[in-house]
Order: structure tokens, then sequence, then C-alpha cells
């Protein structure tokens, strides 16, 4: 072959237009560019605090171990959720990220000749994963920012394999009551799956009273998907989990790879999960950094959509992007919208009292020169 573009044309027909996943910009990559080097990033919803002092223990204590592979059932962690949540551990599974399991779930139920139904704005992962399968993504208009649920259930036919909801949705911030989305569930058809994505629960479930969990008895379509990442501030290493009927279960365990969760990774989210103490101290962190950031954009005059994550979507009414930039310049990296059609908007992570006030100063001199 001489032709390198060929080879586009050897790939799976939902890769070869597949736009890869746009990630926030690491705080190197800035620094490499532009020479800074105070940097504050709220780009990629993390943990201001850093990780744990439980979950740094162990993996401490778990590095001289590092020769062996890990415990590709992940039994300890699996246990230690299944204590937590009140379910089996069969019906869990530990993905490299809650990303993987909606990767495997993907991998596992679709085919090109099936639909997948998601919300406008919702997790940019969604539309990946049903394009890389070759299936069709059904994309249902949003209401005011949110999922329009009954708009949702209508797009749904016999074709229609998986639905995805975020709640909270990311990068909207926007919540489902938990009855709505009962209701939703409980009148999918037999055929179709709901993927659950509660990347954000934590931040949520002081507040809100009823658990997803105990939907998992009486609806076994249902993928309820959660992550270390956000509250449990272990992002850098990777670990999520579903939680399903011991059946999906199985089903994603046939495509996952045999050590799909690394040893330190394992540990670490073992002992993040007992750690109280930290967790109420992000929640309080946030909802403090949330009230800071938001009386903020109220003295600028600026909107935004109420928010049940660790992140906010500001309206600017302008472009994002030229903020962007300039915040770039400034040593603030948050995240534009604009490939979740949110053209005006941009999406700030709650960060420490100190970095939403530098960032809050960044955006006033910004907006006061474009
Ligand atoms: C961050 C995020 C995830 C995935 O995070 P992982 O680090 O892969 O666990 C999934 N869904 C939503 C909505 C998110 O915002």
């Amino acid at each position: 072959m001489n032709n390198t573009d060929n080879i586009y044309n050897l790939a799976a027909e939902g890769v070869q237009r597949l736009i890869p996943y746009k990630a926030g910009k690491p705080i190197e990559e800035l620094e490499r560019e532009l020479g800074l080097t105070q940097i504050i990033k709220l780009a990629s919803n993390e943990n201001p605090l850093g990780p744990g002092k439980k979950a740094l223990a162990a993996i401490q204590a778990t590095l001289p171990a590092l020769a062996l592979y890990p415990d590709g059932s992940g039994f300890a962690l699996k246990q230690a959720l299944a204590e937590k949540y009140a379910v089996d551990p069969s019906q869990i599974t530990l993905g490299n990220g809650s990303n993987e399991i909606l990767e495997l779930v993907a991998k596992a139920f679709l085919t090109p000749a099936l639909e997948v139904v998601f919300s406008q704005h919702a997790f940019a992962v969604y539309p990946i994963v049903t394009q890389a399968a070759g299936a069709t993504a059904v994309v249902v208009p949003a209401l005011n920012y949110g999922h329009d649920l009954e708009a949702m259930l209508q797009a749904v036919t016999e074709k229609t394999r998986l639905v995805f909801i975020a709640n909270p949705n990311n990068p909207t911030g926007t919540l489902l009551s938990q009855a709505s989305l009962e209701r939703f569930i409980g009148a999918l058809p037999d055929t179709c799956l709901c993927v659950l994505d509660e990347a954000y629960f934590e931040y949520v479930s002081h507040v809100e009273l009823v658990n997803s969990i105990d939907w998992l008895k009486k609806f076994p379509n249902l993928l309820i998907t959660r992550t270390f990442s956000k509250a449990y501030g272990l992002a850098g290493l990777r670990v999520g989990y579903g939680l399903s009927s011991p059946q999906l279960a199985d089903i994603l365990n046939r495509v996952r790879q045999p050590f799909n969760n690394n040893m330190l990774a394992l540990v670490a989210a073992e002992a993040a999960l007992s750690d109280d103490e930290y967790l109420q101290q992000t929640i309080a962190v946030n909802d403090q950094g949330m009230k800071q950031l938001t009386e903020g954009f109220k003295n600028m005059g600026l909107e935004w959509i109420p928010s049940a994550g660790n992140f906010v979507l500001v309206d600017l009414k302008q472009a994002g992007q030229p903020v962007y930039e300039a915040l770039l310049r400034k040593g603030v990296i948050v995240r534009p919208v604009g490939n979740y059609e949110l053209p005006n908007h941009l999406r700030i992570s709650i960060g420490t009292a100190s970095e939403n006030q530098l960032f809050l100063q960044a955006l006033t001199s910004t907006l006061a020169n474009v």
C-alpha cells in the first residue's frame, strides 16, 4: 500500500469518521506552551483537595507488590462496595474508570443494526462508544438544558438497545427527580437497557433520599455506573464500577480485559470508600465553592445553569472560546463546551476557595477586555 489515506478506509465503519474525546487541557501542556508556572485547572471536575490520606497510605503499602499481577476479579474492592451499597458482589463490574463500563456495555450489546438514545448536551462519551460500535445515535433535544424524558421515551423503538442518562448530567449539571427516572426506566421495553451514569452521585446523595440501587431488584435492564474519579479524588488511577443484575454483570465481564484495574487503583479505591471524613470535606468544599462561584457570577451580571455536580456552566452571552483562550493566558484552565452545542457557555469545575477566587478575578479582567 502506498497511499496512507487508504488505511482509514480499512478501519471499522464507525471508526472511520470518529472524532476522539477532547479532554480538559493538562496543566503540564499549558506550562509547555506558555511557560507559565502558577496554573490552576478547573476543567475536568477533579477533586480540588487531592487524593485522601487513606487512599495514599494504601498505595504506599502496596508498592512492594507491584511485580505481581493484580487480582483480576477485584475481590476485595467488590466486597467493600457490596457491603457499602448492600448488593451482591456478582452485581458489580469494575472498570478502568466508569468510562470503561460505558465502553463495555456498548461492546457487549451494540451492533450496526441497533440504535442508542441519549440527550442533546449529554456526556461526550455516549456518542463515541455508540459510533465506534457502528450503531446509530438518536439524539433527543434537551429540555431546559436537561433530559426530556418524555421525548426520550418517544424516541425508543424496537431497535433501541441502550439509553444513556447521566444524573446529574455533565456538562449541564441538571438533575432529574428520582421519581421521574424510576417511571422512565419502568416504561422502557424489555429489549432496551438503561445506563444510568451517576458519576456525580456522591455530590447529591446527601440531599436525594431515594437510592437508585433499590431499583436493581425490579429492573434487570438497569446498569448504574459510578466512579472514584470525582468525589473520591482518584481520577488519575482510573477506577469506576457498574451495578446491575448479576446477569448483566456477567455479560460485561465476558468482554473486559482480564486485568482492567491495576493493583494500586484497587487498593486505593477500597481505602477511599471507607474515608467518610474526606468525602464529607469534599462535599462541604464543593457546596461552599458553588456558592462562591455563583455569587461571583451574580456580581458580574452573568447567568448560570443551576448544577447538582462539582461544576457549573456559566453563560457568557458571547462566544466562550475566546474567553477560554484569554483565561489560559492568565494560567486558568476551564472547559469550553462548544462541542456540546453550548458555544456561549464555559464549564467551571469547583475548586478550593483560593482557586475559585483566582478564576473569578481572571474572568472579571478578561470580560473587561473583550
Ligand atoms: C467524569 C465522567 C465519567 C467518567 O469518569 P471516569 O473517570 O472514567 O470514571 C462518566 N460520566 C460522566 C457524566 C462524567 O462526567
